[in-house]
């Protein structure tokens, strides 16, 4: 499948459904220096990648923030339910990003079970029946196929809340809309 990645240079360029929202305030945040409003609490959940390479702009008090390898939520459940049912929340923004680690874990075999062997200490059998029993469970395939994917995954367990599936280059550090 074909998808589009919307840049958000200017307010108009934020897709009607987030204007005035919450996602649309965090694209005004990381893209535009919008300055920060004063939150009370959380109007927002941000899911994103555990990547060091992403960093966002943002005030404090606006958002609870779930980090997960290629912001795979599914094993996070408790805590999205917790941030609506508790937090009270009704926007969710998941982010995916470019060079995800997550695409293509095959490839790094090798390098995760020496790794965890000379750096953690771990016996070379049980590190690769390690990856072995997760590797699929985390994953992604394509990162924008995946956030679409979770998106929909999302919208269908929580019909209320509005998710919101977002794109974020590393070389710009700004967010685009994924169409
Ligand atoms: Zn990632």
């Amino acid at each position: 499948m074909k998808h589009k990645l919307i840049s958000v240079a200017k307010k108009a360029d934020i897709p009607k459904e987030y204007r005035n929202t919450p996602i649309g305030a965090l694209l005004e945040y990381q893209n535009l220096d919008r300055s920060f409003d004063t939150y009370a609490q959380a109007k927002l959940l941000i899911g994103m990648c555990m990547d060091n390479r992403k960093h966002l702009h943002m005030p404090e008090n606006f958002a609870f923030i779930i980090r997960s390898g290629g912001a795979n939520l599914r094993s996070s459940e408790f805590k999205v339910s917790y941030a609506i049912g508790v937090g009270g929340v009704r926007h969710i923004a998941l982010i995916g990003h470019n060079h995800c680690g997550m695409v293509n874990l095959i490839s790094r075999k090798e390098e995760f079970i020496n790794g965890l062997v000379k750096g953690a200490g771990w016996r070379k059998d049980a590190a690769e029946e390690h990856f072995l029993n997760l590797a699929l469970m985390h994953e992604i395939g394509n990162e924008i196929d995946f956030i679409l994917s979770e998106t929909t995954r999302l919208r269908k367990r929580y019909p209320k809340i509005k998710v919101a599936p977002l794109f974020y280059k590393v070389e710009d550090n700004r967010l685009y809309c994924i169409a």
